[in-house]
């Protein structure tokens, strides 16, 4: 019958709501280790300009769980934030991007920036110690071999503006003082708005890939892109399209003006070795 049936369907979610959340206990616990026992580790992602030239790459966290394989940051990044752990993981991210940023200007020149993701939580004033931190690891203060101070750059979302964390939003001024470029990542998913925009000056705008990949199917977003493209220069920012899978896509992004180009159809995030190693097999090749 039909109420037996809606009975079963609260029994199973009550099933899947316990698994969920011994899941979560349980990714949370592992979280602990994860550091001391080396089970991260970055890919990078290239971001090209309008010619193709690589000018940037994006570090993204991968988490090698002994059991449970890779898990990708979309599963774990949030338990993260919950549990505070972000904080010492987003410490580790932004160690790890500046090393790999040495190597890459060896390849690719001084010009070179690496962008981290960056949580809400990381520039709150809860946190003044881990904030104090992040500025020393972003300016160079503890290392003798950063002349470039620009060659980071933080990624944040909308999520910033919303967050209650006391002072996220002075931090963003503050990184501006310090001559740390800010990036605005998945612009439009949000809630975005002109006067957060305009307010921060921030020197990066992502258009997120969702309105990227609508751009050649038939929900077109043509105009869409195009206007928010004209907007973020109009307020001075560069603009970065993410999740650009296809030739298609990347000239009518061209066409509409934008700056930096990212997505698989120039590269998938690869580990650094890679990236290095890569490059030396082609020098070998061409010559
Ligand atoms: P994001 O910062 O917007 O990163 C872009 C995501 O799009 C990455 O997923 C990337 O692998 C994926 N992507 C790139 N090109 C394409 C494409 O052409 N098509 C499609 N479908 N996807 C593409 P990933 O690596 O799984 O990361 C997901 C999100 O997790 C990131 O979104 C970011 O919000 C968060 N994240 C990743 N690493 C970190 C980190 O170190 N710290 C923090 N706080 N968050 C991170
Ligand atoms: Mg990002
Ligand atoms: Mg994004
Ligand atoms: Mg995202």
């Amino acid at each position: 019958s039909a109420k037996h049936a809606g009975r079963n369907q609260i029994k199973d979610f009550n099933v899947e709501l316990k698994y969920a959340l011994l899941e979560k206990i349980e990714l949370v616990k592992d979280l602990r280790n994860a550091i001391a026992n080396n089970e991260f580790h970055l890919v990078f992602q290239p971001i090209v300009n309008r010619f193709g030239k690589v000018v940037k790459f994006e570090a993204l966290i991968r988490w090698s769980h002994p059991t449970k394989g890779l898990i990708p940051p979309d599963q774990f990044i949030g338990y993260a934030e919950e549990s505070g752990q972000i904080i010492m993981i987003g410490e580790w991210v932004i160690l790890e991007a500046k090393m790999a940023l040495e190597k890459l200007k060896g390849l690719y020149g001084e010009e070179i920036q690496v962008s981290v993701n960056v949580s809400p939580l990381q520039l709150s004033n809860s946190q003044s110690d881990s904030t104090k931190l992040l500025y020393e690891l972003l300016t160079g203060v503890f290392s003798e071999s950063t002349p470039n101070k620009n060659g980071l750059i933080v990624e944040i979302t909308e999520n910033v503006f919303m967050s209650s964390e006391e002072g996220a939003q002075q931090q963003l001024l503050n990184f501006r003082k310090h001559g740390i470029q800010v990036a605005l990542d998945d612009f439009g998913t949000g809630y975005s708005s002109l006067a957060y925009i305009m307010n921060y000056q921030m020197d990066y705008l992502k258009i997120d890939k969702t309105f990227v990949s609508r751009l050649d199917g038939p929900e077109s977003s043509v105009s869409l892109c195009e206007g928010m493209i004209a907007m973020a220069h109009s307020l001075g920012m560069t603009v970065v399209a993410e999740g650009v899978e296809t030739s298609e896509q990347a000239a009518l992004l061209c066409e509409y003006g934008c700056d930096y180009l990212q997505g698989y159809y120039y590269s998938k995030p690869k580990r650094l070795d890679e990236i290095l190693g890569r490059e030396v097999d082609q020098n070998v090749t061409n010559t």
